[in-house]
């Protein structure tokens, strides 16, 4: 039996664009595999045979499972509420930030309670007003931190800030936020940590400004084939593709699917793909949204569905069960993701975290 739908993810792929971001920068590579690796699984892993030398996640949720299949790599986890699992962590060797007094009396009282140390990052805001401690805390933050150090509860590991605007490069705000970063890595030396790495930029940054490298860059979406800066050539690491269920010949000015938004404009054929918004197909395309088969581009025709698209093949003599690829690495001229973001109206990384779980996936070395 056939799978309704597969995203094949190549891990050559993965492994090409972690080359480039190594080749890149004189800093250390933290491989970002959060929310699934994007989306690719355990193919992100692939980053750590190619030269990235850290792994890093969003919660201690996504930290822990990597450690228990046998990941040595260090693993960074920087965003997780006060009662997260801070003993897990510590006893796994899963190294935490900290964006603010509260969190760092928790893993403090972790490594009391289990006897170990938590390793840490401190995480300063510069310039986003999202994750990371404000300026008028960071000074406390850095006192407690060395207070904790010198009771042996902790170990300031690193140092670590986000950039808002690095996908437009020359934007001044990451001139202020490097220089805003600077200071407060001096700030916490004057007050006797000795952070070793220091870290700030994310894919867009590692591909245009060496001078917010620092000792390590956390890169996510240049790694699955994505340049927030358009100023790389990556490869996209994902094929979506379907098989068509069934043709059907329509008359011109025959309306297609909810709301009857498509009006076919000549006597003409549509195919129908099982795929829709539940397996992450955006429901909002405009128009130019299209498929591949046959070796040719072909429409989407009318409102995506929840588990269905159809698309306007004409001339082109599809039959059923011929597969349909929505979006690829566009070696045979079928849509890229970055294609399909322009039509969703979003970015790529939307698209690659948001592909469904009745999609069968398929790993391609
Ligand atoms: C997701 C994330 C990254 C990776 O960003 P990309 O632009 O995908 O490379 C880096 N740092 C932090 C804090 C993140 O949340």
């Amino acid at each position: 039996m056939t799978p309704h739908a597969t995203l094949r993810i190549e891990k050559a792929a993965i492994e090409a664009n972690t080359r480039t971001l190594v080749g890149s920068t004189q800093a250390e590579v933290m491989a970002v595999v959060k929310a699934d690796g994007f989306g690719h699984g355990l193919a992100a892993l692939s980053a750590l045979e190619a030269g990235a030398t850290r792994l890093g996640v969003t919660s201690i949720e996504e930290a822990l499972p990597l450690r228990w299949m046998g990941v040595e790599a260090p693993i960074l986890s920087w965003l997780n509420p006060l009662d997260a699992d801070a003993t897990a962590a510590i006893r796994n060797r899963i190294e935490l930030a900290v964006p603010s007094i509260g969190h760092l009396g928790r893993y403090a009282a972790a490594a009391s309670r289990c006897g170990g140390v938590a390793r840490i990052h401190l995480h300063v805001d510069t310039g986003m007003a999202r994750d990371g401690a404000a300026a008028d805390e960071w000074r406390p933050l850095c006192d407690l931190a060395r207070e904790y150090e010198a009771r042996g509860l902790v170990e300031v590991v690193g140092i670590m800030s986000h950039l808002a605007r690095a996908d437009e490069p020359g934007h001044p705000l990451t001139v202020r936020q490097r220089l805003l970063f600077d200071a407060a890595v001096r700030t916490a030396v004057r007050r006797g940590l000795r952070p070793r790495v220091r870290h700030l930029a994310a894919t867009a940054a590692t591909l245009t400004d060496a001078s917010t490298h620092f000792d390590l860059v956390r890169v996510g979406a240049g790694l699955y084939g994505i340049d927030p800066s358009g100023t790389t050539t990556l490869r996209g690491a994902m094929t979506l593709s379907s098989r068509v269920t069934t043709v059907r010949e329509v008359r011109a000015a025959t309306p297609v699917g909810y709301g009857s938004r498509y009006l076919t404009d000549r006597p003409t054929r549509l195919a129908l793909v099982p795929l829709g918004y539940a397996d992450g197909v955006p429901r909002g395309l405009s128009d130019g949204a299209s498929a591949w088969v046959r070796g040719r581009r072909v429409p989407i025709a009318g409102a995506v569905s929840m588990d269905q698209l159809v698309i306007d093949v004409g001339e082109l003599g599809v039959e059923a069960g011929e597969e349909v690829v929505l979006f690829g690495p566009g070696d045979d001229g079928e849509p890229t993701l970055h294609e399909w973001a322009g039509w969703a109206g979003t970015i790529e990384h939307e698209l690659v975290t948001r592909i469904g779980s009745r999609v069968h996936v398929e790993e391609a070395a």
